[in-house]
């Protein structure tokens, strides 16, 4: 049995806050995994300067609300989904993915979850679980999945080396440089091909 586990932000969907700082113009929020790869550094800057901004939940929901996937990645997700069973395992928040998700016909999604108070602003986050993607992968193979895995970015790469098989997509050139044990593709045509590679069955296009 197999199972495809897949990145959200930057292989399916736009980088979420970096469209965030688009729209606000708060350049300081570009940063990303990609940028700074300790995930609560990187989400307690974030909720720093959405205070020092005066900026609430709702703000970042009535940006990411105007999204849209990919170029391709409805269709991927489509064709995955007839031959893997597909989960997503994403470092995003329940609170933020809706809208996306919607588009993306709403498939498993295992994430983390904001804390907000009264009034709407953002306090705190809570993450499911330390190295998330990763612990999702050992679960997975516990219940004897086979697993192949895609991500774009730093905080893949724990998920990609457990996985029976990991790929690479749209990475940047460090994180490829990095870790070059791993396949890396940045088309959805050569991912299709990746994961037919990477599984044990035989599997038409
Ligand atoms: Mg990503």
């Amino acid at each position: 049995m197999e199972i495809a586990c897949l990145d959200l932000e930057g292989v399916l969907v736009p980088e979420i806050w970096i469209a965030f700082a688009e729209a606000t113009g708060i350049e300081s929020l570009r940063a990303t995994t990609r940028d700074i790869p300790d995930y609560d550094v990187l989400m307690k800057q974030r909720l720093r300067i959405l205070d020092e901004h005066g900026l609430k939940l709702s703000d970042i929901q009535a940006v990411i609300a105007t999204l849209k996937p990919l170029d391709g990645a409805v269709e991927f997700v489509a064709w995955l989904r007839e031959r893997f069973q597909v989960v997503i395992l994403s470092d995003t928040f329940y609170e933020f993915s809706q809208p996306l998700m919607r588009q993306l016909g709403f498939p498993t999604l295992l994430c983390h979850r904001l804390i907000t108070d009264e009034s709407g602003r953002v306090v705190n986050y809570e993450l499911r679980q330390k190295d998330p993607k990763r612990q999702s992968v050992i679960a997975l193979k516990s219940l004897y999945y086979r697993v192949i895995a895609a991500g774009d970015s730093y905080n893949d790469t724990t998920m990609l080396a457990e996985a029976h098989a990991g790929i690479l997509f749209h990475a940047p050139d460090n994180v490829i440089r990095e870790f070059p044990q791993f396949p890396a593709v940045h088309t959805f045509d050569a991912l299709k091909q990746e994961f037919l590679k990477a599984s044990n069955r035989t599997l038409e296009l």
